[in-house]
């Protein structure tokens, strides 16, 4: 962040709104008009053509819409962002505006599951070479890189073992060969982690977890320089996975908080890990907040605050999981994350649903590992209903 620019906070509440307020309204509007009408013939042609400011049809830009990305984009530092439907469609949309049939891809096999599935099978159908490397194996990474690619795509810290790739090191290859590298920065949210001012080239949020931070509505956006985003932005406004603007307003809406509630997730997910490792039925934590973590100083390096997603194992198996999650009282058994309430889940049955158990095995996913999403409750009352469900365990 440069000097004399105003902090976290302060930008979560006012950047980027002002030029979208209207009727003297201190809150940006919700505009649910599909078109814009214009009395003046040259005028709409010159925004048409992209000469002048403005808005013509909602697929393509909307004013509410505009302003969730002006936000976003001041908190990533970028020059440019544009939305999305989902996070999803942020990662294929920006995918497809970068690779044709014979490009090769290098990634990570811990991203996210339907990233993987990009990667895994609509890629290759499209004969689109993916290689994936070891989550936080560096060299073999570079390695990778150096022998050719048209893109390196990376997500930090990954789901669900929170796994840390060094932004800085790869992106630094990565421009060497003389590719972008795009970052998935859901997880660590631009309060904890900006990609782009570690070297990467763009970076893509599901505005659906912390964003919006109240689970109640679906987004994604990208951000990077003007150029590129402009070329993923007219790629998406054909393919038409336009984000709604009610989305838009909730999760602008929403993202006034973030840096209190990330900041609160911080500390509720470093007191919960914390407490889980003086569990006897506890046998391994992963969270980057921890010194044993391997992704420990890397993860000091290049981010603020180690977020809020963290994940455990325990003795039993998928039986104690089965009788250790319904006991929560304050979280929610879904398959989401990054919501303002705690939400849990057992990773076999939500981010690697897809995958056999041999397959988990291989990612070094144990059938007993459950994904943990710190909401913004006292830390002491997680604790505590944490000790009371580990206690059925006992019984
Ligand atoms: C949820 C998630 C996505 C996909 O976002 P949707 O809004 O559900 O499409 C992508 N990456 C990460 C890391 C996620 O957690």
């Amino acid at each position: 962040m440069k000097k004399n620019e105003p902090g976290m906070s302060t930008k979560a509440l006012w950047a980027g709104e002002k030029e979208y307020l209207a009727f003297g309204a201190t809150q940006v509007p919700v505009v649910h008009s599909v078109s814009y009408g214009y009395d003046d013939m040259e005028e709409w042609y010159e925004v048409a053509i992209g000469q002048k400011e403005g808005h013509i049809y909602g697929r393509n830009t909307n004013p509410t819409v505009s302003a969730f990305e002006e936000k976003l984009r001041i908190l990533e530092g970028a020059e440019a962002a544009t939305s999305f439907s989902t996070g999803m469609a942020a990662i294929s949309n920006t995918l497809a505006a970068f690779l044709r049939p014979g490009s090769r891809v290098i990634s990570i096999k811990d991203t996210y599951g339907g990233t993987n599935k990009i990667f895994t099978s609509f890629l290759p159908a499209q004969d689109i070479h993916v290689t994936l490397c070891e989550t936080g194996d560096h060299e073999s990474m570079i390695s990778e890189i150096k022998k050719g690619c048209d893109l390196v795509y990376l997500e930090t810290p990954t789901n669900p073992t929170v796994k840390i790739t060094d932004v800085k090191r790869i992106a630094e290859a990565a421009g060497k060969a003389g590719v972008r590298t795009v970052v998935d920065n859901t997880f660590a949210t631009p309060v904890n982690q900006n990609p782009l001012a570690l070297g990467a080239d763009l970076v893509i949020h599901s505005a659906t977890k912390y964003l919006g931070g109240h689970a109640d509505a679906l987004g994604g956006v990208v951000c990077g320089n003007r150029e590129d985003v402009e070329k993923i932005f007219h790629y998406r406004e054909i393919n038409g996975a336009t984000m709604d603007p009610m989305a838009a307003y909730l999760i602008l809406r929403g993202m006034k908080t973030l840096k209190l509630r990330i900041d609160r997730q911080n500390e509720n997910a470093m007191a919960v890990a914390e407490f889980l490792k003086t569990v006897p039925f506890v046998e391994e934590v992963f969270y980057p907040g921890l010194p044993e973590h391997p992704g420990h100083r890397t993860a000091l390096e290049q981010m603020r605050g180690f977020g809020g997603m963290l994940s455990f194992s325990v003795t039993g198996g998928v039986p104690a999981v089965q009788k250790l999650l319904p006991r929560l009282e304050y979280a929610n058994r879904a398959a989401n994350l990054g919501a303002v309430e705690t939400v849990v889940g057992p990773t076999r049955t939500t981010s690697h649903v897809e995958c056999t158990p041999e397959e988990r095995a291989a990612m070094g996913i144990p059938e007993s590992l459950i994904r943990y999403s710190a909401g913004i409750e006292d830390a002491e009352d997680l604790i505590k209903d944490l000790k009371q469900a580990f206690s059925a365990l006992q019984a």
